[in-house]
């Protein structure tokens, strides 16, 4: 089988990601060893799953993280593959039974922990000899490597699998690699002229957002009421504010519960299992929550405090929308946590450590105040271009932010006081002197200065606003230890040249409070029906609790969105619903389209399926069409739930004949009249036929005037026309 049938067949997915298709068949046709860096969310597992399922023999996974294992092999089983764990978690006589099936080649993917191959716990190697392995998946590929965040010694026996298995490829994945890590994971593990694919990191789906502390606890309420039945990750500094917003919110009504590396492991795995049965709705925790965690449906991952760096952020933040559904990030910004976090740094290990610490900090400061397109930001942070705006950040979507004046004069100002004072003070001294301040200490001599007091009409706050953006815009920098300001080439043609500046206007704090209002209030999602989404919930719920499974490895949100989106009503529409694979159809399909068959006659809703039927299947109709059945297929369409604009679209007809074809049945009693003209208008155009008898219809459009359309007086004469009809009979 090709790999976009396997794609449709197993996964219920249409098409491949970007790069998927590549690296299946860099593995597959060109058995190739590959690295592959793709965001989290991003769809690695399917490079190997796919793959898995093309080749003849078995593929070993190795994956560290135990919990993973089992969600991956369980929802790789409920898709009709033979998937299986070999963990230390399983009694002896489970391994057994196991191992005589891998023996029997009955199985296609094996997911093993790293341990297995250390030559302490057997010769793992002489048994995969013995079978035919087809390919190796190494999963967080970045665990070998020292430069990476995570190593794990155990990865370390993988630097023998290319010398016991030269000829079998070998994908390595992961989300996070710098360049220094992305090379010791090829040295390490041998690689063989391997292919290195790296993916975009933009996560389109996360929107992005950085407020100020001020009065954070109750914009977090304000946004959390919004979503109340998403869920999502708070990140705290601390195991004690864990606790504490942990309990603060449940008093204010929320499902919260905090999560740190001091509770007892019990109480851990209960708190974390019940966060992905989306039976608590918020988890409080501190960074150290997440990384066993594959939640596909967090809807917003919130940091109370900056974290360290971007690398944190990024990472945290990628923990949101997995599925690829419109998602969260917030983090509330304050000067105060930065100095809490440098005094942290200061007491770390050596110098050197401290030093990269503070610079990662000081960036990460600067991507919280600048005024840059976030998205944009953290591309370039990783070296990876991005044009601006994004349209899906605070700093893009916020047109008072983004809208910018001319500030080549008060840039000037800028720069001249800069060069009067020959590039020897910092921003607060040079802020003053524009100023003129009386109080803040300045040199006499700087007094005769003909800059001195020449922005007097600029508060300190505005000045400081003014001159982060130069800052970020490059004209000036600092320097050395004391931050003296210097003014680059870029800044002297301003001074000299005219060069014209682009500046974002300051606000003050009451302005931004105000804005503010209804920012978070805004739905994550919209277009599906809501309560359908519920009621689907809750049997996805009910059917995960047979399987002992999670939710999401029963269906994901997205799938829940479609399908409270399209409202599937026959069997042979879920091959078009994302996520339903063949066995998911067979096993799962009649419930779900008999719950939304309820639904739809219980609150008389429509199907909107043919909005992505594929478009042959309108034409193919009307191919015999006589001019009843061209009518008919618009009444099809509009009872589906489609608008006449779209028929007309769809049928590459005028809106008016889709809209002629519809007050036809006004008159078979299929329509009801109201849905074309109100009450109170239908009541005005009658009156006007009785007084002026079966006059024509260009005559009644004259006497009611331009606020009646044609249709709306059509709609009435065949409405009348059906009363007749029935007093008749
Ligand atoms: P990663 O391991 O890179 O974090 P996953 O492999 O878990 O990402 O995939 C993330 C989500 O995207 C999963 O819900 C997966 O089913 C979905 N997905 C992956 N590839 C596709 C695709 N081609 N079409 C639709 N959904 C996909
Ligand atoms: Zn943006």
């Amino acid at each position: 089988m090709n790999s976009l049938s396997i794609l449709k067949q197993y996964f219920g997915f249409e098409k491949f990601r970007p790069m998927q298709e590549d690296i299946v068949n860099a593995v597959t046709l060109d058995k190739k060893d590959c690295l592959v860096l793709m965001p989290t969310g991003g769809g690695k597992s399917l490079c190997y799953q796919v793959p898995a399922l093309m080749m003849p023999g078995i593929t070993v996974v190795i994956s560290p993280l135990i919990a993973l294992m089992k969600d991956q092999v369980d929802a790789l089983r409920l898709n009709g593959v033979n998937a299986a764990f070999l963990n230390s978690s399983q009694d002896s006589y489970t391994q057994d039974q196991l191992i005589q099936e891998i023996i029997r080649g009955d199985v296609k993917l094996l997911y093993i922990a790293p341990e297995r191959l250390n030559p302490a716990s057997g010769d793992f190697f002489g048994f995969l000899k013995r079978l035919n392995v087809s390919l190796f998946a190494i999963d967080e590929a970045h665990c070998i490597s020292h430069w990476g965040h995570d190593f794990r010694p155990d990865y370390l026996t993988l630097s023998k699998l290319k010398s016991h298995f030269p000829d079998v490829p070998v994908i390595a994945l992961t989300a996070t690699a710098d360049e220094l890590t992305r090379k010791d994971i090829l040295e390490r593990l041998h690689l063989n002229e391997p292919k290195v694919f790296i993916s975009s990191f933009n996560r389109a789906n996360i929107r992005y957002t950085i407020d100020d502390k001020n009065d954070h606890f109750s914009k977090l309420t304000e946004f959390l009421a919004a979503r109340k039945d998403e869920t999502g990750i708070i990140y705290c500094l601390s195991r004690a504010n864990t606790e504490d917003y942990a309990e603060k919110l449940t008093e204010a009504g929320f499902s919260a519960q905090a999560y740190h590396a001091g509770l007892d492991a019990n109480t851990r795995t209960d708190r974390q299992e019940k966060f992905k049965r989306d039976e608590t709705k918020i988890i409080v925790a501190t960074t150290a929550f997440g990384m066993g965690i594959d939640k596909s449906n967090v809807r917003f991952v919130v940091h109370t405090s900056m974290p360290k760096n971007i690398e944190g952020y990024y990472q945290e933040t990628g923990r949101a929308g997995r599925d690829g559904l419109p998602s969260q990030a917030l983090l509330f910004y304050s000067a105060g946590d930065l100095m809490k976090l440098k005094k942290f740094a200061f007491n770390e290990t050596g110098p050197a450590q401290t030093k990269i610490m503070m610079q990662k900090l000081e960036r990460m400061a600067d991507f919280c105040s600048s005024y840059t397109c976030r998205r944009k930001y953290l591309l370039n942070y990783f070296d990876e271009e991005f044009e601006a705006p994004c349209g899906n950040c605070d700093i893009c979507l916020n047109t008072k932010v983004a809208e910018t004046f001319d500030g080549t004069i008060i840039a000037q100002k800028a720069l001249s006081a800069i060069s009067r004072l020959k590039e020897k003070f910092g921003a607060l001294y040079v802020i003053n002197f524009l100023k003129g301040s009386t109080t803040a200490k300045i040199y006499d001599e700087h007094k005769y200065l003909p800059t001195f007091g020449r922005g007097s009409e600029y508060s300190l706050e505005e000045w400081r606003h003014y001159f982060k953006q130069l800052l970020d815009l490059h004209y000036i920098e600092k320097y050395g230890e004391y931050s003296v300001l210097k003014i680059t080439t870029k800044g002297k043609s301003v001074l000299f040249n005219d060069e014209q500046v682009l500046l974002h206007p300051f606000k003050s704090k009451k302005i931004a409070r105000v804005e503010r209002k209804g920012k978070y209030e805004e739905a994550a999602l919209d277009d599906y029906n809501k309560e359908l989404f519920d009621e689907l919930r809750k049997l996805r719920l009910a059917l995960a609790s047979l399987e002992n499974v999670p939710s999401y490895v029963i269906f994901t949100d997205k799938t829940l969105v479609e399908l409270s989106t399209y409202l599937p009503t026959q069997m042979s529409d879920l091959e078009h619903i994302s996520g339903f694979g063949t066995v998911k159809i067979n096993k799962y399909g009649e419930q779900f389209v008999s719950a939304i068959n309820h639904f739809c006659s219980r609150t008389n809703t429509h199907s909107r399926m043919s909005e992505i039927l594929p478009a042959q299947s309108a034409p193919k109709k009307s191919v015999s069409s006589s001019s009843s059945s061209t009518f008919l297929q618009s009444l099809e369409l509009y009872q589906r739930g489609m608008t006449v604009a779209e028929i007309a679209q769809r049928r590459n007809l005028k809106e008016a004949t889709i809209q002629d074809h519809l007050l036809q049945f006004i008159l078979t009693g299929e329509l009801n009249v109201l849905k074309f003209v109100t009450k109170e208008k239908l009541k005005t155009i009658e009156e006007k036929i009785e007084e002026h008898g079966n006059v024509s219809l260009t005559l009644l459009k004259e006497q009611l005037g331009e606020e009646f359309t044609y249709s709306e007086i059509k709609a009435a004469i065949n409405y009348r026309r059906k009363l007749r009809e029935v007093v008749k009979n």
